[in-house]
């Protein structure tokens, strides 16, 4: 279970979040809401990647900045950004992540092969990552974020700038991956992860504004017939100027 309470932050005279409090069980959970919103700072947080200027993040009832290290391995974290080992072969920025997770040496062989066939980029493995195709690199991101099969998983847009083909098959992966884990997705795509979704959390300017399963938002929100049409309700003003990576 995560608990995220009353958490803020703060860039300077920017307010990125403002007191967000979820609960999440297991399930996969569709962050969505347009550029901006907050999503990747929420993110960050959970992951303790950054740290908020108030509130708490808790993970089975423990504050995640009081586990540390430990908190490490029980999170898988796909960044919004990539590129940053473009020299690396596949596999050797696993086993570099494996590293980092602190994953058992004798364990690392066997579990990159099971992160690696998973994503199916068993192919691929030897090559660097530089050369890979846009749904390549969010494969391989990933198979990191997967390895040591983490409780949690948080993945920042991992269909951004996809096409329709690969966004399909990374949706398709990340039902997959569903079980007796929490897996956060953003997006602002809402066909990437209304399909799969057990429930979506509606983020704007840094507040969650509902959160719900696709069914009773679409009741919710005027009995629109999907949810696409309860984003642009909601969102339409802040996406028209927004034409960056649209499908
Ligand atoms: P999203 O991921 O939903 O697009 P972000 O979490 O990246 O949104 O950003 C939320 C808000 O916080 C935006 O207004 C953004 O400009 C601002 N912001 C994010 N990171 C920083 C930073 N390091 N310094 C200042 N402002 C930031
Ligand atoms: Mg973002």
């Amino acid at each position: 279970m995560l608990t995220i309470s009353k958490v803020t932050k703060k860039y300077k005279e920017k307010t990125a979040l403002r007191e967000v409090s979820l609960e999440l069980d297991c399930g996969i959970y569709g962050l969505l809401g347009p550029n901006g919103a907050g999503k990747s700072t929420l993110m960050n947080i959970i992951t303790g990647n950054i740290k908020p200027s108030g509130g708490t993040v808790y993970w089975d009832g423990a504050d995640i900045y009081a586990l540390g290290e430990r908190f490490r391995s029980l999170i898988g974290y796909a960044p919004q950004q990539q590129g940053l080992y473009n020299s690396f072969s596949g596999r050797r920025f696993l086993s570099y992540m494996a590293a980092l997770k602190g994953i058992a040496k004798k364990e690392v062989r066997a579990e990159i092969e099971r992160v690696l066939s998973f994503v199916n980029m068993q192919e691929a493995a030897d090559r660097a990552i530089g050369g890979y195709s846009g749904g390549m690199k969010q494969r391989i991101l990933i198979a990191q974020a997967i390895l040591g099969d983490p409780g949690l998983i948080v993945l920042d847009e991992p269909t951004a700038g996809l096409d329709p083909k690969e966004r399909v098959r990374i949706r398709e992966q990340i039902k997959a991956l569903a079980g007796d884990k929490i897996i956060l997705v953003s997006t602002h795509v809402v066909s990437d992860i209304a399909p799969i979704a057990k429930e979506i959390l509606l983020i704007r300017s840094g507040s969650i504004i509902d959160r719900d399963t696709v069914e009773n938002l679409c009741r919710k929100y005027g009995g629109s017939k999907d949810l696409e049409e309860v984003y642009m309700h909601i969102f339409g003003e802040e996406e028209k100027d927004d034409a960056s990576d649209t499908v």
